[in-house]
Formats: C-alpha cells, structure tokens, sequence
C-alpha cells in the first residue's frame, strides 16, 4: 500500500523553497569569492548581494530603506530593539519599548530592554491594537524621552492585520521609532501607506531559505549604533560576518517570485481558506474562528472545534501525513498555550483546541478535501468518545467532505 501524499498546511511556520529561489542558489552556489575581496570573483559575488538588495527594497516599494541582511528576524530584531538605535529627534534619549500584547516571542524578548521598559500594549478580542491605548501611552513619554514601538504588520497565528498605517501617523506626530515586523505581510500584501521606520524579514516565510532575513531602515529616520555581532565591518558595520550570498540571493529570488505574483496567488489561497472556513462552520456550529471580525491575511485561518484538543489534532492529522500548527511554529513542537489567543481573551478550553492553517504558492484543492476530510472524522471521533450517546454524529458528517470539495472546486 503506498502511503498518501503528505500535505503541508503550515506556511506560516516556513514555506516551501520557491523555484525561483532553488534556481538563483543553484547558480551561486558555483560562484566563489568573498563579496568583500577585490578581485574578480569577489567583485561578481559582491554584484550578485547588491542586486538582491536592491531588488528586496524595490519589491517592499522602499527604495530609499537600507537594507542590512541578517541570519533571520529574530536576528534582525534582536539588533533593532535597543535603546542605542537612534531615531527621529536624535537628541532624546529613548527610554521605553511599546509592543503588541500578540507580538512573536522574539519581538517580545524586548532584547536591549530592560523588563521594567517594557510597556505591553493591549489588543482586542479580534487580536487588533487598541490604538487610543498606545496613543495615550505615547502622550505621558515625558519631553525629552523617546518610545519606540514594536508592533508585527500581520500576526503569525491568526492572519490578523494591525492597523500600521494609523501606528506610522502616531509614531510620526510624537516622534516615536517605530519597528514593524512585516516577516508574514511580505510577498502577500503590499506596505500601503505606512511608514516604519525599520522593518524586518525572514527568507523562509517567502519561499526562500531559512537562516537569511533583513533589518530594513529608513536613515533618514534610523541608525543602527550598537552592532548586536561585531567583526570585519560587513553591512556598514551594522552586521559584521561574510554575507551568506547564498541565502541572499535565493531570498530576493523568492520575494520577487511572492510579488510578481501577490495578486494572483492571494486570491487563490484565499478561496483555499474561506471555503475551509464555510464547509467547518456549516457542519459544526459552534466553531471558533479568532479574529473573524478584523482584516486578516488571505491564507491563514485559526480556529477551534471545541472539544478536539490541538494536541489530539495535530497527532492524527500527521498520522494522515498532514501538517497543520496549534499556533506559532516555535511553540508548536512544545504545544503549549498560545500568548497570542490569551491577549484576545480567549479561554484556556477554547485556546486549547486552537489550530491554525496556512496555505502557500503550492497548496491545491485536493489539499483541501483531504484536510477536511480528516479534520472531520478526528472531530467525529472525538465527539462519539465524548458522547457515547450521540450515535449520529457519524452520520450527520458523512455529507461533510463532499461538500467541502464541492465548495472548492
Ligand atoms: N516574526 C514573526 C511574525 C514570525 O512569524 C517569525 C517566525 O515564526 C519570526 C518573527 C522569526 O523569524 P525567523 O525564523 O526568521 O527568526
């Protein structure tokens, strides 16, 4: 019997490598030199890293940014959140880091912070900044004192959008530094009109490799004074190291890949998760979807099926060989509560039974039908063990999957 063709439902834990990327880090992988040596061959390496950077800001419509490419975004935001980064109004001294309560555990380390700097700004019950709360926050900054604020662009857990483009407006008008996270909006929404003045990204959530990402910033707005690794000097001494070209080039590869087709590859996987999301609200009722009511990204859903542990979920989805989370990747091994739905107010009960899909440039409707398909009769089966008495349950799903397929087709 030959085993079921595995599917990967977690692209906001890593994507898959794009073609495009595979293509680009095939060629440099024949290329040697160091982009920092004066001869030749490390004159065409160096070409090769500068034209990745220039093609990452002009994809992200920043041109004017700096790009600085790092080992990821825990890296890139590691270097970014201390009080040493300057920002506008040079002559304060920054004193206090505000972040999103549903911020990514490595935003959250605060890193250069110290605890007692650390304000958390709350979120509502659909996971969305509450803006008057950070306003205010940024009124009482004392004169001479300046806040930066960390707040994530599209959360990884539920697909939610913060509002950035209104955080860019109070960062500017109280002279605030405002670092964006942007790892899961890259290559899937475009910036709009907002404005942080460092942003930061990871290769591996666009279809490029792990281990490369980038501290993007504004110098008109930003400097990067106290370098987290120091050595020869690479990066404009922001980030010594020799350049990982590789990485480099196979991330710009992905990210001009995500861009060129956003529009197209969006709307598809948006269907992918709205017809996931009708075919379990149409047969369990009670289903929970987190941050239904706010803009979300087109490829994520979270949710719950209350009564079917994400634990119990996980483990007979990836006996079928589907791959799902409970919630962020670097918890996911661990499955432990999610920060992000307990700032939403979620209940332990519900939050542990939260999963979360996220579907990429690869994922297709059988996909779907398959999910679904053992999605359903975990749920079922959980449900007659639960309620020995509720024979029917069975029955009452055998219409589940047909539908779903129906509904993606
Ligand atoms: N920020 C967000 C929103 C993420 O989803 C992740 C990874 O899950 C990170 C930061 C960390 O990225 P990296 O794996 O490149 O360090």
């Amino acid at each position: 019997m030959t085993a079921p063709k595995p599917i990967y439902c977690d692209y906001n834990a890593t994507s898959p490598l794009r073609p495009s990327a595979r293509e680009a880090m095939a060629e440099a992988m024949d290329k040697v030199g160091n982009p920092s040596s004066i001869h030749g061959f490390g004159r065409a390496v160096r070409h090769a890293v500068e034209q990745a950077r220039a093609s990452i800001v002009r994809d992200l419509g920043l041109d004017s940014y700096r790009a600085i490419f790092t080992s990821g975004a825990t890296e890139a935001l590691a270097t970014a959140l201390t009080p040493s980064t300057q920002g506008p109004k040079p002559d304060h001294t920054t004193t206090r880091l505000f972040i999103a309560a549903t911020e990514h555990i490595a935003a959250l380390q605060g890193h250069g912070f110290a605890a007692q700097a650390v304000t958390m700004v709350d979120v509502d019950g659909d996971g969305l900044l509450r803006i008057e709360a950070l306003k205010s926050h940024l009124q009482a900054m004392p004169d001479h004192e300046r806040a930066v604020v960390c707040v994530h662009a599209a959360n990884n857990e539920t697909g939610v959008l913060q509002p950035i483009e209104a955080i860019s407006v109070l960062c500017e008008t109280y002279g605030a530094l405002f670092v964006c996270d942007m790892v899961q909006l890259a290559g899937r929404l475009p910036l709009g009109e907002a404005m942080p003045a460092i942003v930061i990204l990871s290769g591996h959530k666009v279809g490029g490799p792990s281990g490369i990402g980038a501290l993007i910033y504004d110098p008109q707005r930003a400097q990067i004074t106290t370098p987290l690794i120091r050595g020869g000097g690479q990066e404009r001494g922001v980030r010594a190291g020799t350049e990982n070209h590789i990485g480099i080039v196979g991330f710009a590869a992905a990210l001009r890949e995500a861009t060129a087709n956003r529009v197209n590859e969006q709307a598809r996987v948006g269907r992918l998760r709205d017809d996931v999301e009708a075919s379990l609200l149409a047969h369990v009722p009670e289903l929970k979807i987190f941050g239904q009511d706010a803009p979300r990204l087109s490829n994520t859903s979270c949710f719950a099926l209350p009564g079917y542990t994400a634990s119990l979920a996980l483990m007979q989805l990836d006996l079928t060989g589907i791959a799902i989370s409970s919630g962020s990747a670097c918890s996911s091994g661990k499955v432990k509560h999610s920060h992000v739905l307990a700032a939403m107010n979620i209940q332990p009960e519900t939050a542990e039974c939260a999963l979360r899909l996220s579907f990429g440039f690869a994922s297709t409707h059988d996909d779907v039908a398959r999910l679904l398909e053992s999605l359903t009769k975990g749920w079922t089966a959980s449900q007659e063990q639960a309620n020995p008495s509720h024979g029917k349950i069975s029955e009452k799903n055998a219409t589940f999957t047909q539908s779903a397929v129906g509904n993606s087709a």
